[in-house]
């Protein structure tokens, strides 16, 4: 335990009983199980709880502490910008050099046209943010019928109205009569379940040309843009096939949609890429940016806007009436500053392209090789999912609608491992930091996990 705390662990676990409400969480179940364990600690892939038990963090936190916990160089330049200057802002007629700087490495970074970055503290108010400067941009082109938003079943892209409208996560909309008007969603390129003996090339046209027949139906004029994530994770880590994202760029060039890529999970090193757009060869008018950015540390996105659409809205836009006070806050940038110097000094994007990821999926291959619940192991870079069924050969799921995710991710959690569970895998994320020995450690307790979830 901290011994900064004046409480020990109890009290503050029947304080956090009385008084917080978790996100994300059924609070009533959380109860009954005794309430939330206790996280004190953390270093590389490792967390420590309150009993002193290390957990290995096979999701990077929310999918976003790319570099490892406990790296000084973040928190020395987060303590130094802080005695620096605390905070100043970018509104009217200033701004920082951290802020500064980072935005001119993110251009620097970004695929070519991607030159301007806006600010914002949260994926969601990133994408909310966009759907507020596509609506913009299309009114000053001239074409203020083009309104309406495509994206995915199982897509994510966060919890406010607007980024909740875009997600096509079912029991969200259940909860706050969602999606707004405006908003459509199309099939998933969900080669697991959908496919049906399709060929994976064949499959991922087909998923694309999804977009194109609702664009169609509801009529190009009135089609503003097409969001999606290069690889879908809170919906399940759903993986394109490659003949996906060159057909998504040109059924949006064709119909003149705006094309954003949410970057909020594949961006910074996590796909082996900076970017996953780099990997799949999107074209995107826009990107999302969040998590990695700063690896977490502290909370920084970061929209990164195509030329095309930085012309119109500046030349044409006047004073764009958006922006939050910490938009652009400069002690999350100079973390970002020293998160991004850090996987460049220790080449962790062509690490995980070329070393841990594959190393992973191989170790994945082969304890599971056989296994009766297994399904399907996927991954790229470093994100997979391993996919839970009945029967391996018919691939029929286990019935409860998700459930056997849920348990799958409660014997990690048991077994000090951490899973995320989505419908019926079982997925991870960890940090890129992860060596080859937690590689081997992290797979044995997943499938011990497995092995006891049924
Ligand atoms: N977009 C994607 C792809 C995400 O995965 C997330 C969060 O998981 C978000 C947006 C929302 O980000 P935040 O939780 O920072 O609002």
């Amino acid at each position: 335990m901290d011994t900064h705390s004046p409480l020990g662990p109890d009290a503050l676990k029947a304080l956090d009983g009385r008084h917080h409400l978790h996100p994300f969480t059924d609070t009533k179940a959380l109860a009954a199980e005794g309430g939330a364990r206790l996280i004190v600690r953390g270093e590389g892939v490792w967390l420590t709880d309150a009993d002193g038990q290390r957990i290995l963090d096979g999701m990077a936190g929310l999918w976003c502490v790319n570099v490892g916990y406990g790296r000084a160089e973040l928190a020395e330049a987060a303590h130094r910008q802080l005695l620096d200057l605390s905070f100043y802002h970018g509104f009217f007629k200033t701004t920082t050099e951290p802020v500064a700087r980072l935005a001119g490495k993110l251009a620097e970074l970004a695929p070519p046209g991607l030159s301007r970055a806006f600010f914002a503290n949260s994926g969601s108010e990133a994408n909310d943010t966009i759907v507020r400067m596509v609506r913009h941009y299309w009114n000053l082109k001239g074409r203020p019928g083009k309104k309406a938003f495509i994206s995915r079943t199982h897509g994510y892209h966060g919890t406010t109205m607007a980024s909740t409208s875009l997600g096509g996560i079912g029991v969200m909309h259940g909860q706050g009569d969602l999606p707004l008007p405006g908003f459509h969603h199309v099939m998933p390129p969900y080669a697991f379940d959908l496919a049906r003996g399709l060929d994976p090339e064949a499959f991922g046209r087909l998923a694309a040309r999804a977009v194109e027949e609702k664009i169609l139906e509801l009529g190009p004029e009135n089609v503003a843009a097409f969001i999606g994530e290069p690889i879908q994770g809170a919906g399940g880590v759903i993986i394109p096939p490659d003949s996906y994202w060159p057909e998504i760029n040109r059924i949006c060039r064709e119909h003149d949609i705006l094309l954003i890529a949410d970057e909020v999970i594949c961006g910074f090193g996590r796909l082996g890429h900076w970017f996953g757009s780099q990997r799949y060869g999107i074209e995107p008018d826009f990107m999302t940016l969040a998590k990695g950015i700063t690896s977490g540390y502290l909370p920084l996105s970061a929209v990164m806007v195509g030329d095309r659409v930085a012309e119109t809205l500046i030349e044409e836009g006047g004073e764009f009436y958006h922006g939050f006070t910490y938009s652009g806050h400069p002690v999350p940038c100079a973390v970002a500053l020293a998160n991004i110097d850090l996987i460049e000094r220790e080449t962790l994007v062509e690490r995980v392209r070329t070393d841990i990821g594959p190393y992973l999926r191989r170790r994945f291959e082969e304890a599971l090789e056989g296994h009766p619940l297994v399904g399907e192991i996927r991954s790229e870079g470093l994100i997979g999912a391993i996919e839970i069924v009945k029967d391996r050969r018919t691939r029929e799921r286990w019935p409860g609608d998700g459930k056997v995710g849920l348990m799958a991710r409660d014997h990690c959690f048991r077994n000090n491992v951490i899973m995320r569970g989505i419908r019926d895998s079982l997925v991870f994320a960890p940090p890129l930091t992860l060596s080859h020995a937690e590689a081997d450690e992290m797979v044995a307790r997943a499938r011990l996990s497995l092995d006891q979830t049924a």
